[in-house]
């Protein structure tokens, strides 16, 4: 077993880092010329799990990995919403969340610039009402724009990022 892990072929497999396809190249183009030009070389996003599975943000979390490597790009995470440059909601709008949430909108710069990430913010798929959930997000905030899945894929995040880019 433990030669399972310590042979070369096991660390040869690790080393490797695969190679992104033409319409990820693409992506990484674009994305990278447009938040230079858009948001002076950075983009700071600010995410909020308002009542979410944890779906949604492991896949936001994948595309900070050595394969995708959105920072490369220029795009990080802040964790004040006024450092914000976008604010990217997952999840439902719970009970708990909710207060916190309207002041998180508030504060941000006044683009108010907002991705819903999934299909819980824009559909409150696949919960139904509870005393806990309050509705879904986007009847409370007007989304720059929607990125639809359950969850959405690494891909199809930035894909919804490029269309995004296109709105402001
Ligand atoms: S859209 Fe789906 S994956 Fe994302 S938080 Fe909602 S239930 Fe989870």
């Amino acid at each position: 077993m433990l030669k399972l892990f310590t042979g070369d072929s096991f660390k040869k497999r690790c080393r490797t880092v695969p190679k992104k396809d033409v319409e990820l190249l693409h992506i990484d183009k674009l994305l990278k010329a447009q938040i230079k030009e858009k948001f002076n070389s950075s983009l700071k996003l600010y995410i909020v799990d308002s009542g979410s599975c944890s779906g949604c943000e492991m896949e936001i979390q994948t595309l900070f990995n050595p394969f995708y490597n959105l920072s490369a790009l220029g795009i990080e995470v802040v964790y004040e919403s006024k450092h914000a440059d976008l604010l990217v909601l997952t999840g439902l709008v719970t009970e708990n969340m909710y207060v916190e949430l309207r002041q998180i909108y508030e504060d941000l710069n006044e683009s108010k610039y907002l991705i819903t990430l999934g299909d819980c913010p824009a559909f409150q798929a696949p919960f139904h009402d509870t005393f806990a959930i309050r509705t879904k997000g986007s009847s409370y905030f007007t989304p720059t724009h929607h990125i639809a899945g359950c969850p959405p894929t690494p891909k199809e995040i930035l894909r919804g990022l490029v269309r995004f880019m296109k709105k402001v």
